[in-house]
C-alpha cells in the first residue's frame, strides 16, 4: 500500500513537474517573439518631492501581455530573460522605447521631468551598453539629464565592468540610482566607489516603518546617510499617508507609491499629468 502511495505520488509529482517545464518552455519561446509581436509596453509610475508633493520623475517599468498566456508579472519573466540571455534585447527595446517616450513629452511641452529605467546587472556584462544608451539619446535627440538609470546591487559586485560604464554615464549627465537599496550584498564600500546619484529605500523597509521600530531606523539611517554624502533619497511602495507623514518628517525627499499613482500607460500619465 505504501509503496502504491509513493508510486501515485511520484506519478503526480513528474506530471506536475512536467507541466513546470512545460510552463517555463512556453514562457521562453513567447517571450523569444514578444519584441516582435509587440506584446511589450512601457508603464510610468510617478515619483513625488514629498515636500511640495509634484512629481519629479516617472519609472518606466515593463509589462507584456501575451495573446495566449495573458498579463505577465515582471516579477516572473525578468529573471528568466536574464537566464537565457532575452535581457539583452528587452533591456534595448525598454532603453529605445523610454527615450521615444521622452522626446514624445518634451514635444507635448512637459518639462524639468525624468524618466528612470532599470538596468539589469546582465546589461553592463554587454560592452555596448554605453552605445545603445548613446545611441538612443541622438536618435531622439533628448538631453541625457532626462534619463535616469536604476541599477541593483547585483551590478556593483563587478566593479571592473560596471564602474567604468557608470563613470561615463554620469559624466554625459544621465543620473544614477541604486534600486531596491539595503536587500543586496554590498557593502557600504561602494557608495564611495561608484558615482551614485539616488538611493531607493526598498519597500521592505517602508512595509512597516510606522509598526516596526528596527524598519523605522533602519530607514532614517538611510535618509541621513544619503544626504550625508550628497545623495538624494527615494522611498519606494509607499501605500498610506502615515507612511509619506514619516518620510517627509526623516527629510526624505521622493517617494513613489500606490498611494501617489500606480505605474500608468503613457497616455494616463499624459491625461491625468500634463
Ligand atoms: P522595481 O524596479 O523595484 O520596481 C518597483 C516595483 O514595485 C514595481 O513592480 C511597481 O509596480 C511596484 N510598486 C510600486 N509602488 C508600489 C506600492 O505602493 N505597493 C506595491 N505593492 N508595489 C508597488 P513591477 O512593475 O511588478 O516590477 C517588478 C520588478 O521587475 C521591478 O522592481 C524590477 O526589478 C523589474 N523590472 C520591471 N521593469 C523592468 C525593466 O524594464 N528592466 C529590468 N531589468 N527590470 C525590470
Ligand atoms: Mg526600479
Ligand atoms: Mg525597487
Ligand atoms: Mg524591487
Amino acid at each position: 500500500r505504501v509503496k502504491e502511495k509513493g508510486k501515485a505520488h511520484f506519478q503526480f509529482y513528474r506530471s506536475e513537474m512536467n507541466s513546470f517545464i512545460t510552463n517555463i518552455v512556453e514562457l521562453e519561446t513567447n517571450l523569444r517573439k514578444a519584441i516582435d509581436r509587440n506584446e511589450l509596453t512601457l508603464h510610468y509610475q510617478p515619483q513625488i518631492e514629498l515636500a511640495t508633493k509634484k512629481i519629479k520623475s516617472y519609472e518606466a517599468l515593463l509589462r507584456w501581455n501575451n495573446h495566449e498566456l495573458g498579463n505577465i508579472s515582471p516579477a516572473d519573466f525578468i529573471p528568466l530573460a536574464e537566464d537565457t540571455g532575452l535581457i539583452i534585447p528587452i533591456g534595448n527595446w525598454v532603453i529605445e522605447t523610454a527615450c521615444k517616450q521622452i522626446k514624445d513629452w518634451v514635444d507635448k511641452g512637459m518639462e524639468d521631468f525624468k524618466v528612470a529605467i532599470n538596468i539589469s546587472p546582465k546589461q553592463f556584462q554587454q560592452h555596448n551598453l554605453l552605445l545603445k544608451i548613446r545611441y538612443a539619446l541622438e536618435k531622439y535627440q533628448i538631453h541625457p539629464s532626462f534619463l535616469e538609470i536604476e541599477i541593483t546591487e547585483g551590478a556593483m559586485q563587478d566593479t571592473e565592468d560596471t564602474i567604468p560604464i557608470l563613470s561615463e554615464l554620469k559624466e554625459l549627465g544621465i543620473s544614477i540610482s541604486v534600486d531596491d537599496f539595503g536587500t543586496g550584498y554590498s557593502s557600504l564600500n561602494y557608495l564611495k566607489q561608484f558615482p551614485i546619484d539616488v538611493l531607493k529605500i526598498d519597500k521592505s523597509f517602508v512595509d512597516d516603518v510606522l509598526s516596526n521600530e528596527k524598519d523605522a531606523a533602519i530607514t532614517t539611517t538611510i535618509i541621513h546617510m544619503g544626504r550625508s554624502l550628497g545623495m538624494e533619497v527615494i522611498a519606494e511602495g509607499v501605500e498610506n499617508e502615515e507612511q509619506a507623514k514619516f518620510l517627509l518628517n526623516a527629510n526624505c525627499h521622493k517617494a513613489q507609491g500606490f498611494l501617489f499613482a500606480r505605474p500608468l500607460p503613457a497616455e494616463e500619465i499624459e491625461k491625468k499629468f500634463l
